[in-house]
């Protein structure tokens, strides 16, 4: 485990840039996530959010980061993460994952939804609920004096209750001045381990929730995460930071 000093706390000033963050990064997506259409591509919704973030002044996070080509990851039914924008049709009772970084200030901000498009079977319904409700369990033991894990059991806990895996092989992170920073945040694990939290940390929680196995794999572009069994994945992403009264979510 990452030990408590590499884990920057924010000042009150960085978390008023980041709560600003927050709160643009969640108009965009919120945007994105109604110009949703069936028979839109994956690239139609990438260049929906290029346009959006473009009106919003910031600029997109994940553009070139590490050489992503994407201005967000768009992740469709058995797709995880890193999904990148291409010619494939959304279709009806497809689930597709938005995930948008923004920098913001000389800050970073990282949130994800994944959003039914028509009607989707009931299994998946379950799986999106299930999957948000386990973001929400884990933010809630974003406070002071709770461990680090306590928030990676709360995850995998509530997700195995229902009958789904947490993903192993991605996880979430320490957000501020870097996209990724200290601590790495399993959304599986025991708890009452790793660092102790503290007022003015910031987290990006993400958990990753699939209806099969939790194994995954990167298709030949490098990027696509997808489900190893093929069946369908959400994912669900808050920036959050500790404060003397618990979570507070900034980009809600
Ligand atoms: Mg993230």
């Amino acid at each position: 485990m990452t030990p408590r000093n590499q884990i920057r706390i924010k000042s009150l000033a960085e978390v008023d840039i980041l709560r600003k963050a927050g709160k643009i990064l969640s108009s965009i997506i919120s945007e994105l996530k109604s110009s949703l259409t069936i028979g839109m591509t994956t690239k139609d919704v990438d260049l929906k959010a290029e346009a959006i973030i473009k009106k919003h002044h910031v600029l997109s996070a994940f553009k070139g980061y590490r050489g992503f080509p994407g201005n967000a990851c768009i992740s469709v039914n058995e797709g995880v993460v890193h999904g990148i924008g291409n010619g494939r049709r959304i279709k009806a009772g497809d689930i597709v994952s938005l995930d948008v970084g923004i920098i913001y200030d000389d800050y970073y901000s990282d949130t994800a939804v994944t959003v039914p498009v028509g009607e989707v079977a009931p299994e998946v319904k379950r799986l999106l609920q299930v999957g948000e409700a386990s973001l929400h369990k884990g933010i809630a033991q974003a406070k002071p004096g709770n461990h680090l894990s306590d928030i990676s059991y709360a995850v995998q806990s509530y997700v195995e209750l229902h009958g789904f895996s947490v993903v192993r092989d991605f996880v979430g992170h320490g957000i501020g001045r870097q996209l990724h920073e200290d601590p790495e945040i399993p959304n599986y694990g025991v708890p009452g381990q790793g660092p102790v939290l503290e007022v003015g940390m910031v987290f990006a929680i993400e958990p990753m929730v699939n209806m099969g196995s939790h194994r995954t794999k990167v298709l030949s572009d490098g990027w696509t995460v997808v489900t190893e069994d093929g069946k369908p994945s959400a994912h669900f992403e808050h920036c959050v930071v500790v404060t003397q009264n618990g979570p507070e979510i900034l980009t809600g």
